[in-house]
């Protein structure tokens, strides 16, 4: 029955969309820079023997540098670029998956006014991406902006820290919810999986209207924002990218690795141990490029509202079937922005605490701006993200609320959306 259940509130997710996220990135404070290592150089044999036709040789990945944004560059000074403190907001924004196919998204079947609040094209994405670029946003890594630390009195909590950006900078973490290809999604205008390509990087794969295969780098959110960063470095001082937030009934990143109650073969089994496989070296490619992970629960379920062993029975399923594939993450973000046990901000009630003892130190919700709190009672963050996409796009109040990132007025694709009111002239 809980099972059913949870298949339901999935249904009711993709019907109706509602503000959600989840991405996990390392342990909090102590996502410490790691260098990966720069590959060796092959030595091309000199020969005037006529050429053989050689194996493609396998693609070597271009070295991908992270660091710790709470440490201050010796001096201050990073290839030439002055690092001061900062000890501001840090503002978060959180995507869907974006639409890569408007016509298909916006066909007025009853998925359309759903995408058309809770998501953005891949269009308004990339005008997002280089609005905020331009004001002087730089990307952290959602782990990197509090550690955990123990007090005088023994007790352990996260505090806020200090980081080190450009002189001039302002720091912005990104999250995407949902980012599992969903069924529903893949015949309404999105991408159906990140695979890797010969140049070794990541690409999306799917079907325009037509039904021809695509593979892109310019339709996909991870793959945009991949792009822009190699076009933009130093919007990613630190390397950071994005937390990915993933459930985990229908798999992860466009692969099938979920387990179905109802029935289960030798067949199916042997399907998912294949996707678990081909899963892997994608999760591993996103890791290396600055991507973390995050849970946002294994079935969507509304954590404010289901019992505590609802939750933990959801979660279990959860760590053994994306957090085996994912690692260990400090991130949750609430399905639906629900707050655990009804209320995180004055409580820390019994799902709470069971989070919190799972690893969860960062608890994400939605909100009308980049609020956080470290509570006092237990070790852990609460925060609200803010939420670009159709509702707040056509909303005058909240146009004004965004204009620190981008005027929604220049970002909304008017011409491919469906026929819906826009509160702002
Ligand atoms: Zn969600």
């Amino acid at each position: 029955m809980r099972r059913i259940t949870s298949l339901l509130l999935a249904l009711l997710l993709l019907l109706n969309l509602t503000a959600c996220g989840s991405s996990a990135p390392a342990a909090p404070g102590s996502s410490g820079p790691s260098q990966p290592e720069v590959p060796a150089q092959e030595e091309t044999p000199a020969s005037d023997a006529p050429a053989e036709p050689e194996p493609e040789p396998e693609p070597e990945p271009e070295p991908y540098t992270i660091l710790d944004p709470t440490v201050q560059p010796e001096g201050g000074v990073r290839d030439g670029v002055t690092y001061v403190a900062y000890d501001g907001v840090v503002e978060h924004l959180f995507f869907h998956p974006v639409v890569a196919y408007p016509e298909l998204a916006f066909d007025g079947d009853s998925k359309s006014d759903g995408i058309d609040d809770w998501m953005v094209t891949a269009g308004e994405y990339l005008k997002i991406l280089q609005s905020v670029y331009d004001k002087g946003y730089v990307l952290v890594d959602i782990a990197d902006c509090w550690s955990e630390q123990t007090g005088e009195d023994g007790q352990t909590r996260m505090v806020k820290n200090t980081l080190y950006l450009p002189e001039g900078k302002k720091p912005l973490i990104l999250s995407y919810d949902d980012v599992n290809y969903y069924e529903y999604m893949l015949t309404n205008g999105f991408t159906y999986k990140l695979i890797i390509g010969e140049d070794g990087k990541l690409w999306s794969w799917g079907l325009d209207p037509q039904g021809n295969e695509v593979v892109s780098r310019d339709l996909d959110a991870v793959t945009i924002l991949d792009k822009f960063v190699e076009e933009h470095p130093d919007f990613s001082p630190f390397g950071a990218k994005g937390c990915l937030s993933l459930t985990g009934y229908e798999g992860i990143l466009g692969y099938r690795t979920q387990t179905d109650s109802k029935s289960w073969t030798a067949e199916q089994e042997a399907n998912r141990q294949k996707e678990i496989e081909a899963v892997k070296p994608i999760v591993a490619e996103l890791k290396r490029t600055g991507w973390t992970f995050g849970s946002h629960t294994w079935g969507h379920i509304s954590l404010n509202t289901r019992t505590v062993e609802t939750v933990t029975a959801d979660m279990q399923k959860w760590f053994d079937e994306v957090g085996s594939l994912v690692g260990e993450t400090p991130v949750l973000f609430y399905p639906f922005g629900g707050r655990l046990d009804g209320d995180d901000v004055k409580q820390s009630g019994p799902a709470f605490q069971w989070m919190q003892q799972h690893g969860f130190r960062i608890f994400c919700s939605v909100g009308i701006d980049s609020w956080s709190k470290c509570k006092s009672d237990i070790s852990a963050v609460i925060c609200d993200r803010l939420h670009p996409d159709g509702t707040t796009l056509r909303s005058a109040k909240s146009r004004e609320k965004y204009m620190k990132f981008y005027d929604a007025k220049d970002i909304i694709d008017l011409g491919v959306r469906p026929q819906r009111e826009v509160g702002w002239q």
